[in-house]
């Protein structure tokens, strides 16, 4: 979830490039007027410093700086300073990310514009042709009119002072950065259960892993894909292919973080960034879900329970818009609860979204693959998985070492996860769960109504339930799997002990 969940950052000093830097107050309201620029002849490079305050009255999402680049430009540097507020509560007040557009455009949804993003998380950046700091995208040093872009979170009176200095260093034209995406298929794969991480961070935003070490982490958790999605912005697309190894897929994607709810782009083709400067109000949203899926990609609501304003899914329960729901993120927790109880009654009402699994891993001490989706895809790769996921051929555990095997069956015919079984009101259908992997645990067979049937797993993690259901009284039916000697998962406000989720299956669908 993060971006704004991290701890304060000190005020730091400003990246300077020479000295004497001329600036201007702006008063309570910024208005987007450039100080004085200085230039340095001697080493060759030009600042802009603006300075102004967020009040946090009327205080709209997005501000744009504009910096005149002149011809001859070979880097842009970007720094800039605030004093941010830690709640302890999991998020922080009077945060001020900051990201670049180019002159190719700064309007809603103008990705040819897009130089990067860095949300909250870094208080410096640079971009070049050959290079840039992990969020933004080197590329061209256009000159033309380019717009660095505040945006001002949670503002609380009196409001934060900020400062931007942008340095622009004069040099000759430098090498073309050549991106190297990964293949977007794992050869010789062919129908299977594949195991995936749909919801990652790396330094290309707010995480602590470099990509290398997220390839390694993947495969320590014994995965076979995981979907790349940084904050707002697709930086890393261009270096999976250094790291990618030959058993492992690597899917682009991008965390959308809205001011009103967080979704995930995943099976983007790489380098293609996705807008976020909308708000539910705005309307706007269907839009960018239709531009994800005509570039043969899915949308996926994340951690819609979330307690945290601005986090949590604001743009509506029914998912409009949405191919699939994060249900779980991370590590089993209320809201993770709350959405497949939520889930639960949208499947009564005749309503189905598949639902996935992921960790939103952004360190080390947060597992990858911590949950995870488990998908039965026609081939390892991002085209067979993003039609998969939509069509709910897919279960969610809390790690690789849990197996699971759920069917419904009726003469010759046997269906699975996001299937539905051919049959008549009058006929009685098998239902089969198979458990591994899951010591101490109950596993459970859901029909509309509550459990069907279930068995506890024994010393060796295994159970086996078996159950006839008729067809027209049993709309759908699902699995879970839930640990009973664990720490109960307590819901003050629901009255009732949730057990750790360990496992669950998207709903098989009879008749
Ligand atoms: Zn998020
Ligand atoms: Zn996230």
């Amino acid at each position: 979830m993060c971006e704004h969940s991290h701890p304060p950052v000190d005020r730091r000093s400003l990246l300077l490039a020479g000295a004497g830097v001329a600036t201007y107050a702006a008063a309570a309201a910024f208005e987007p007027v450039p100080a004085a620029a200085s230039s340095h002849r001697a080493s060759r490079t030009q600042s802009h410093t603006f300075r102004g305050t967020f009040t946090g009255v009327g205080t709209p999402d997005w501000h744009y700086l504009p910096v005149r680049v002149p011809r001859g430009v070979s880097e842009i540097q970007v720094g800039y300073d605030y004093t941010s507020t830690n709640t302890g509560a999991g998020f922080s007040l009077n945060v001020i990310d900051i990201g670049m557009f180019d002159p190719s455009g700064h309007g809603l949804g103008d990705a040819a514009g897009f130089r990067g993003w860095s949300g909250g998380a870094r208080r410096s950046f640079q971009i070049s042709r050959e290079s840039a700091t992990p969020g933004y995208l080197p590329g061209e040093i256009t000159a033309g009119t380019w717009h660095v872009i505040l945006g001002p979170v949670a503002i609380v009176p009196p409001g934060v002072d900020w400062e931007v200095t942008v340095t622009l260093v004069f040099g000759r034209r430098r090498r073309r950065f050549r991106p190297t995406p990964a293949p977007r298929r794992v050869a010789g794969t062919g129908p299977g259960w594949y195991r995936g991480d749909l919801h990652l961070h790396t330094v290309h935003s707010d995480g602590k892993r470099t990509p290398e070490e997220m390839v390694q982490h993947a495969r320590e958790a014994g995965l076979d894909f995981f979907v790349s999605t940084e904050h707002n912005t697709v930086s890393a697309h261009g270096v999976w292919g250094r790291h990618a190894t030959p058993d492992l897929l690597i899917v682009n994607g991008e965390e959308i973080t809205t001011r009103g709810g967080h979704w995930i782009a995943a099976g983007l083709p790489a380098g293609a960034w996705i807008d976020w400067r909308y708000r539910p109000e705005d309307g706007r949203l269907a839009q960018f879900t239709d531009q994800v899926r005509a570039l043969g990609g899915l949308a996926i609501a994340c951690h819609p329970w979330v307690p945290i304003p601005g986090t949590k899914w604001d743009f509506g329960y029914d998912y409009a818009g949405m191919d699939a729901v994060e249900l779980w993120n991370g590590p089993w927790t209320l809201d993770d609860n709350h959405a497949v109880q939520h889930w639960h009654a949208e499947l009564l009402a005749g309503r189905f979204i598949p639902a996935v699994g992921s960790s939103d891993s952004h360190s080390p001490d947060q597992p990858v693959g911590q949950a995870q989706t488990i998908v039965h895809a026609e081939t390892l790769s991002a085209t067979a998985l993003v039609s998969a996921v939509k069509a709910g051929r897919s279960w969610l555990a809390e790690s690789s070492a849990v197996d699971l095997s759920f069917t419904a069956t009726l003469g010759a015919q046997s269906v699975s996860c996001g299937e539905r079984l051919a049959a008549a009101p009058t006929d009685l259908a098998d239902v089969h769960l198979t458990v591994a992997g899951a010591p101490g645990c109950v596993a459970q067979v859901i029909g509309p109504a509550g459990p069907l049937a279930g068995a506890l797993t024994d010393a060796s993690g295994q159970a086996n339930v078996t159950t006839s259901v008729p067809v027209g009284a049993t709309p759908f039916v699902r699995a879970e799997v839930r640990r009973l000697d664990g720490e109960p998962v307590v819901n003050p406000l629901e009255g009732v002990p949730g057990l750790a989720m360990v496992a669950m299956t998207n709903p098989v669908f009879l008749g």
